[in-house]
């Protein structure tokens, strides 16, 4: 199996600005000789103006600006945009080392949900995964995260409301950069806690460790299978992750958080999606508090795998509801642009 890089790789040299806090940037422009109240105005500009370099904040003086005009506030550019007739719109995003990485804004009725990327590729090679099939190059800083969101925002000129940590990358696996991330949409940005979703696969330790920060996200756990044996067909990583460990992993988070637990599971045709299967999944999930995400397969290149019919789907919705597991079936939105996890990018760059 793949090797799996765990916390920062920090390639660039100057900390950019984005993702400080209002007393980071307070201390931060003191230290440049400035008055405190420049911090807030810093902030402001960073967080609500969406100022892309320091060059551009017409508050502060011309002299000063050409001073700290070096110091990067850490926007990517939109290196490609798609929009796709359901209205969701997915992202090419060019970060300082030239690295892409996507994003996708998803807008229904009453929200505006940012699908966030929380690695440069993926080092946990799923087997149905576009962006497990190109590997992992290297983790985003938070501030390459928070960009992803500010960039989303302004496109669609509305506020985001949602962030799920489901788009290229394997959160848990950059879990403090994915936290700093976290704690900047919320305070900063003005997101609640409990409108984000970490999705993971599952990385021993992790799950707790990240319920030990005591935040209020939902975790999304995908789980893609009710046995050790089949989920490791899919997941290679699960080899050292016995599916009980896993589920009792899951069971701190929602102990210590009180937050209810989402499961995702992936339904592949022949493969998972058997009526036995939801009976043995809704058994694992006996006595959890869960809501069980069903995606319907999304066919991807390099990968043998078939969509259920929608009466293969439903007879696996009836197993579920009979034994009172709370589950939904979501489809992939914006299928139209390639926009299935790490779908954009693998095209653009072929
Ligand atoms: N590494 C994390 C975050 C990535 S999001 C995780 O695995 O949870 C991954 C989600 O994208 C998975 O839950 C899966 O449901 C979905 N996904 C990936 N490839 C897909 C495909 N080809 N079709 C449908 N959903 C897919």
């Amino acid at each position: 199996m793949s090797v799996i890089t765990l916390e920062p790789d920090s390639q660039i040299a100057i900390t950019p600005l984005l993702g400080l806090s209002l007393a980071e940037l307070t201390t931060w422009v003191q230290a440049q000789g400035q008055p405190a109240y420049r911090g807030k105005q810093l902030y402001q500009w960073i967080y609500q103006q969406g100022a892309k370099s320091l060059a551009d904040i017409t508050v502060f003086s011309k002299q000063w600006r050409e001073t700290v005009k070096d110091t990067p506030i850490g926007r990517s550019k939109i290196h490609h945009r798609a929009v796709a007739t359901d209205g969701t719109i997915k992202y090419l995003l060019e970060l300082q080392d030239g690295q892409i990485i996507e994003a996708v804004g998803i807008p229904t009725a009453k929200r505006l949900t940012v699908c966030v990327s929380s690695q440069v590729g993926c080092a946990m090679a799923c087997t149905f995964c576009a962006t497990g099939k190109g590997g992992f190059m290297r983790h985003l800083q938070p501030h390459e995260i928070i960009d992803q969101v500010l960039t989303v925002q302004e496109d669609f000129n509305e506020r985001v409301s949602h962030v799920v940590f489901m788009g290229m990358g394997e959160p848990l696996a950059n879990l403090n950069n994915v936290v700093k991330a976290v704690q900047c949409l919320n305070k900063d940005i003005g997101i609640s806690q409990r409108s984000i979703t970490v999705s993971t696969v599952g990385i021993p330790g992790k799950i707790h460790e990240l319920a030990e920060h005591e935040l209020q996200v939902t975790l999304a756990v995908s789980l893609h299978a009710p046995t050790q044996r089949l989920r490791t067909k899919l997941v290679p990583t699960a080899e050292h992750y016995p599916i009980e460990d896993l589920l009792d992993e899951c069971r701190d988070y929602v102990r210590i958080t009180g937050r209810r637990l989402s499961v995702e599971y992936i339904l592949l045709a022949g493969v998972n999606d058997d009526p036995k299967q939801a009976a043995e999944l809704a058994s694992q999930l006996r006595g959890f508090q869960t809501h069980v995400n069903l995606i319907p397969y999304n066919p991807i290149e390099d990968a043998d795998f078939d969509r259920p019919t929608p009466r293969d789907i439903k007879a696996f919705v009836d197993v579920l509801e009979q034994q009172h597991i709370a589950v939904s079936v979501r489809y992939s939105k914006g299928l139209g642009a390639s926009a299935a996890c790490g779908q954009l990018r693998a095209n653009q760059q072929s």
